[in-house]
């Protein structure tokens, strides 16, 4: 019983709209091709709706280059099996911001068997679909027809005005009736009361031949249609429940007289061989206009070669009461076969079918056996009625229905009360709190989900320019952070450690610190990046780095002498360079403070040669990012190198390196010393005074709230990505995260995604979301670290597994969270008005940089 009702439930129209997996994952790279592709990150496995996991450019984009007409240019998916597809959702390619690419017009062809292939056409023989009118939108697309395949291809109808890109999804369930082609002859056409009523299978996607017999009429062969598209006629055969179609075109129907023969026979040809137990015709029975249900049916079984000569006849009870159009079962007696011909006799002047749906081995059916709005079934007298056992068979799979909803009800009751007193022994341990957090949240996604679902449902009957981009945004703000804190445990096994030997942290522990703090070791590594698309920028972010940058230009690379190396970045090393008549170069531009030098000391970031596009990518976006930011806590970019490989990235040189080795390397000056001298760098320069400290901090809060009044995000705010010059002149560095927030990607190491979680908000972490209030919170990290002068990693007693639980806490804000300690220089003003204040729960109660700045230069005084 519970199987029956999988299996109805399964197929089903009204909820046979699932996501077939290009979003999901289910679906395979593999099994997503395509015709051509503009580079190798356009791929078409990157075609996946609301998918910009980074791994390409965020879409399948095709070369319209190699195709000039690029009407032949397709996406393909393979769903490896038979699929009942009745919804397709598109988008296009935002690359969170780089990208604005879509396809306007699609038009859809399919394949049963990957060779013999079909284009789409709606009911009205339209082929072609209105698509997107953004790059970030879903429009998602009812198909009436719904479409039985296995392979779908999308091929978008462009005029070359724009490039175009794709990301898919398909939606509907898989096609367990296994029925692959129907032969029949086409239906007639009527004429009632002067009214021309067309009773052909306007849908078929077969192939139609006149046959050669002396009653000429249309055979159609190796096709579905009408009989198989999940709608059932009405009772009224002239009236459709689709709007605005001819009389007669819910039915395919035969007229008597125009076949000799007496009978209608049709050919049903399946995947592979099936037990069969009844087949059900949806028929007409208006016989007050000469319409009747069949008098008899005669089936034949053919296994293999052959058609077996005993066939299973079946007469059912004639109706001469009700006009209801109904379901009429005929028993099959379990006969082995993988096609079927039946034989449908005429008991009056026509005979109308608007479905035929099998059930084999366990309990298969077709879409069409529950019904869309009509319960026509119902509206049969019971003792006379000829199709009672389908009412019967219906009566079972209800109870089945019923039997499991129960099941399903007294399990998750089970469940419920698991899980309260599971609860209360996992009040203690904050990890599995988290968990909890994660099936929370999961609940809503599904609940969101299922809302789409229901609002899918109730649009289900409208033609196919129905649109729900309302909805999927919902759905991706609750997808995005569950699947991001589904990973969360995932963290404490993937940590990279890539920078040991320079931490400072690791040696202060004496070795006995696991985790390493400096750099890379201070982000954290996912398996796979996560979908940024909910990762939010501005419309002021984006016109940053829109465009190409015209005012970076190019400097001689001969003129650069190699002086030594200052460190090793993501892209490549960096080294200190004499620039040879850089202040020529520069010209009016003097504005590298203090620096008169001529040859001018300049650090170029050079791209690694066994780089690969994307990181190649990524170097020019962060050039183009560094190419706008001017302020004198930003360090400046003065030039650039990209004419030949390798490319260089040329920036002002800041002696004291950053400024997590610079700090860890000093020692805080007590303040009666401080008082006492005022005179600590020619004294000892390993020392360092709490004021000078906070200057430091107010240097960065100052560049910070240059970037802020660009609504600009860093994201990756911490003193590793600070630099220091003369005279303990802070400059912000690494626009590394920026960057990759516009790539819709994080920058990966060895393939793998990475966060600098100890620096991160809790709603970075939990909701994707990065924006000036994140860069506050991770501000105060910085501040915090400035303060304890770098001697440990942010929460160094909390593994990587346990930073993730307590961003639980800071979500949940039970008073469970844990605040990073008050570093015993830090005042107790700085540190509660301050330092606690930016990490307020509400984004919106963190302070702006604007308040930061002047709140430390107020302390300061
Ligand atoms: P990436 O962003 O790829 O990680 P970085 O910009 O962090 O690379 O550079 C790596 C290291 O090189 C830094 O930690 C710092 O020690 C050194 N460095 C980078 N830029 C400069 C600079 N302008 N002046 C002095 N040292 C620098």
């Amino acid at each position: 019983m519970l199987l029956a009702a999988t299996v109805r439930s399964q197929v089903n129209p009204e909820i046979c709209r699932y996501p077939l997996g290009m979003t999901g994952g289910q679906i395979q790279d593999e099994d997503i091709s395509a015709s051509s592709q503009w580079s190798e990150s356009t791929a078409a496995k990157f075609g996946r709706l609301d998918f910009d996991n980074g791994d390409g450019d965020g879409a399948w984009c095709p070369d319209i280059m190699a195709e000039p007409d690029g009407l032949k240019e397709y996406l393909q998916v393979d769903l490896r099996s038979l699929h009942f597809i009745t919804l397709v959702g598109t988008q296009g390619r935002h690359a969170d911001g780089m990208g604005n690419e879509f396809a306007q017009r699609y038009r859809i062809k399919y394949s049963r068997d990957g060779s013999n292939w079909v284009g789409w056409h709606d009911r009205k023989g339209r082929q072609v679909i209105e698509g997107n009118r953004n790059a970030y939108d879903v429009v998602l697309k009812d198909l009436e027809p719904p479409i039985i395949a296995r392979f779908i291809r999308f091929m978008p109808v462009t005029d070359h005005s724009m490039f175009v890109c794709m990301r898919v999804e398909l939606y509907g369930c898989e096609w367990l009736d296994g029925l692959v082609s129907y032969s029949i002859p086409d239906g007639h056409q009527m004429i009632y009361r002067g009214l021309d009523v067309y009773f052909n299978d306007s849908v078929y996607d077969g192939a139609s031949a006149e046959s050669s017999s002396v009653h000429s009429f249309t055979k159609l062969t190796k096709g579905l249609g009408q009989l198989t598209d999940g709608t059932w006629g009405l009772d009224d055969f002239l009236h459709s429940h689709i709007y605005g179609m001819w009389p007669g075109y819910d039915y395919v129907g035969w007229s008597n007289k125009s076949i000799p023969k007496g009978y209608v026979e049709m050919t049903f040809e399946f995947d592979h061989v099936r037990n069969f137990t009844s087949m059900k015709v949806h028929c007409n029975n208006m016989f007050s206009r000469g319409v009747r249900m069949f008098r008899q049916a005669t089936c034949y079984f053919r296994s293999e070669s052959d058609w077996e000569s005993d066939p299973v006849s079946f007469r059912p009870t004639v109706d001469r009461v009700s006009q209801s159009a109904r379901f009429v079962t005929v028993p099959l007696g379990d006969r082995t076969a993988s096609a079927i011909k039946c034989r449908f006799h005429f008991s009056d002047l026509w005979m109308l079918f608007s479905e035929v749906a099998f059930q084999s081995g366990s309990a298969v059916y077709n879409t069409s056996l529950t019904p869309r709005k009509h319960g026509h079934p119902t509206n049969i007298l019971p003792g006379d009625d000829p199709t009672h056992k389908v009412d019967d068979s219906n009566t079972r799979i209800l109870i089945g229905c019923l039997v499991a909803i129960i099941a399903i009800l007294s399990a998750i009751i089970v469940i419920i009360l698991w899980r309260q007193v599971w609860q209360k022994m996992l009040e203690k341990a904050s990890r599995r709190l988290l968990d909890d957090e994660l099936t929370a949240r999961l609940a809503v996604q599904t609940q969101a989900f299922s809302f789409l679902h229901s609002s899918l449902s109730t649009e289900s009957s409208s033609t196919t320019n129905s649109t729900y981009e309302r909805i999927f945004p919902l759905c991706s703000d609750y997808q995005e952070p569950s699947r991001l804190i589904r990973k969360l445990p995932e963290f404490a096994q993937s940590t990279e450690q890539l920078g040991p030997s320079t931490s400072c942290r690791a040696l202060a522990a004496g070795g006995s610190d696991s985790a390493p703090h400096y750099a890379e070791a201070d982000i954290i590594s996912l398996q796979e990046s996560s979908d940024s698309s909910t990762y939010s920028i501005t419309a002021v972010n984006m016109n940053l780095f829109a465009g190409t940058d015209s005012s970076m230009r190019e400097f001689p690379r001969n003129k650069l002498t190699f002086k030594e190396k200052l460190g090793e970045g993501q892209f490549g090393e960096v080294h200190l360079c004499e620039a040879e008549g850089m202040q020529d170069f520069l010209e009016e531009d003097l504005s590298i403070e203090g620096n008169n030098e001529s040859p001018l000391l300049v650090a170029v970031k050079t791209l690694r040669e066994d780089a690969n596009k994307n990181a190649r990518n990524d170097f020019l976006k962060e050039i183009r990012i560094m190419s706008r930011l001017r302020d004198p806590n930003i360090v400046r970019l003065l030039a650039v190198c990209v004419d030949t490989d390798p490319l260089c990235m040329i920036t002002e040189y800041m002696e004291n390196g950053d400024l997590n080795q610079f700090l860890c390397n000093l020692r805080l000056k007590e303040a009666a010393d401080e008082d006492k001298t005022g005179q600590e760098d020619k004294q000892d320069k390993s020392m360092v005074s709490y004021s000078k400290l906070i200057g430091m901090a107010v240097q960065i809060a100052s560049g910070m709230k240059y970037l802020s009044s660009l609504n600009f995000v860093h994201r990756d705010l911490a003193t590793r990505n600070c630099l220091v010059g003369k005279n303990y002149t802070i400059k912000i560095a690494d626009f590394g995260m920026s960057r990759n927030l516009y790539r819709g990607d994080y920058y990966r190491i060895q393939g793998r995604a990475v966060l600098p979680i100890r620096w991160m908000s809790w709603e970075s972490i939990l909701l994707g979301k990065f924006t000036m209030a994140s860069d506050v919170w991770a501000f105060g990290v910085t501040l915090w670290e400035i303060l304890t002068l770098c001697k440990k990693q942010p929460y160094s007693q909390l593994s990587d597994e346990q930073v993730i639980e307590n961003t639980g806490e800071f979500f949940r804000d039970q008073g469970k969270q844990v605040y990073l300690p008050k570093p015993p220089c830090c005042p107790d003003r700085v540190y509660n008005d301050l330092m606690l204040s930016c990490w307020r729960r509400n984004a919106k109660q963190r302070p702006s940089f604007q308040e930061i700045h002047s709140r430390l230069m107020e302390s300061l005084a």
